[in-house]
């Protein structure tokens, strides 16, 4: 347990020992994740922040490594990481960042994203109050803590129950001096946050989590896709925003005297036309109803072969940032209605 007294000196403490990273408010109600250095800048009560933490694991624009032609073909391998402490994140954002671990560490291991993993800190908060109607988290059942973080906060009256999850977390705990022994009474509390979680987060689509793999199988050739093919942009926003969208590209930046230079990673998303382009100007998903139906395919049904696992956490960012307004849930009550 941690006092709610003690929590500023906690965060005060992090940030003494490195770089701390928290939801922050942006005005309009929206939120990001950035630099904080004291608990007053924080807002925890948050609503998903507009990028997910993934932008600390997966930068959006990474040297990979230098190269240099003046004397033979020399490389150098570049592993851009720091210290890193994220406290506040959801259980949906824990559950994205679990998906992006799976990816990048199946075979060939991604050392970049491993490596830089292993410096980050995962401080989880759990979500008491539903966030808007965006959110489907429920349904992906990702609103329940389960796992993937080094220590995690649940709020209580006067305190937040702390579950320590690994080593990490622990040296944490004994090092700040500020936690306490958690009493029966702080168990019990606990225990009715979850109770009344179930009322309040209950699965938003009427559909049961393990069926839903099958409505894609069933719906491949649906009139939904054309639909919300017609209204899609192809702006990638709902690929950027995703926590679990990895998809990226790798380039070569040459310096002005084109010996020596840089090779860079960068997100990518398979809702731009030229993302599955290949020689003689051949796309595979030329129109934009097969690029959204991939999309949503890629979110449900494909990851379930090779991982056993969605990769959508209701995080509702996607439809939240649509321009064309293309909402996950009704998507999903759209193939079920045409399913029948
Ligand atoms: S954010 Fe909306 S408009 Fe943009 S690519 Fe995604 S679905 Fe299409
Ligand atoms: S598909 Fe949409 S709701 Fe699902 S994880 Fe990605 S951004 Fe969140």
């Amino acid at each position: 347990m941690i006092a709610k007294t003690k929590l500023a000196d906690l965060v005060s403490f992090l940030a003494l020992c490195g770089k701390v990273v928290g939801p922050v408010p942006l005005g309009h109600g929206q939120f990001k994740f950035a630099e904080v250095r004291s608990l007053a800048e924080m807002a925890l009560d948050y609503i998903p922040t507009i990028l997910p933490p993934k932008k600390y694991f997966m930068p959006q624009y990474e040297t990979l490594l230098r190269y240099d032609g003046a004397d033979g073909q020399q490389m150098q391998a570049v592993v851009e990481v720091e210290e890193l402490v994220l406290f506040g994140v959801h259980t949906c954002d824990l559950a994205g960042i679990q998906c992006l671990n799976v990816v990048f560490s199946d075979r060939p291991r991604d050392l970049h994203y491993m490596i830089r993993k292993n410096h980050i800190t995962l401080i989880g908060l759990e979500c008491s109050d539903y966030c808007d109607s965006y959110a489907s988290c429920a349904m992906l059942r990702n609103h329940l803590p389960k796992g993937g973080y080094d220590l995690f906060f649940s709020e209580l009256s006067d305190g937040y129950f702390v579950d320590i999850k690994t080593q990490k977390g622990e040296q944490l705990v004994e090092e700040s001096g500020l936690f306490e022994p958690v009493s029966d009474a702080a168990r019990e509390q606990l225990q009715e946050l979850r109770r009344a979680k179930k009322q309040i987060f209950r699965s938003e689509v009427p559909i049961r989590y393990q069926d839903i793999p099958r409505l894609f199988d069933e719906t491949f050739d649906s009139d939904v896709w054309t639909r919300i093919g017609e209204k899609c942009l192809s702006c990638g926003n709902c690929t950027n925003v995703c926590p679990t969208c990895y998809c990226f590209d790798v380039m070569d930046e040459p310096d002005l005297d084109l010996t020596r230079g840089r090779r860079i990673r960068v997100w990518d998303s398979c809702q731009h036309e030229t993302f599955a382009k290949v020689a003689g100007d051949e796309s595979f998903r030329e129109q934009r109803s097969d690029r959204k139906r991939h999309r949503f395919n890629r979110k449900f049904r494909y990851p379930m072969k090779r991982y056993k696992r969605m990769f959508c956490t209701g995080c509702g960012r996607c439809s939240r940032s649509c321009m064309a307004k293309i909402d996950l849930k009704e998507t999903l009550g759209a193939l079920m209605e045409e399913r029948g």
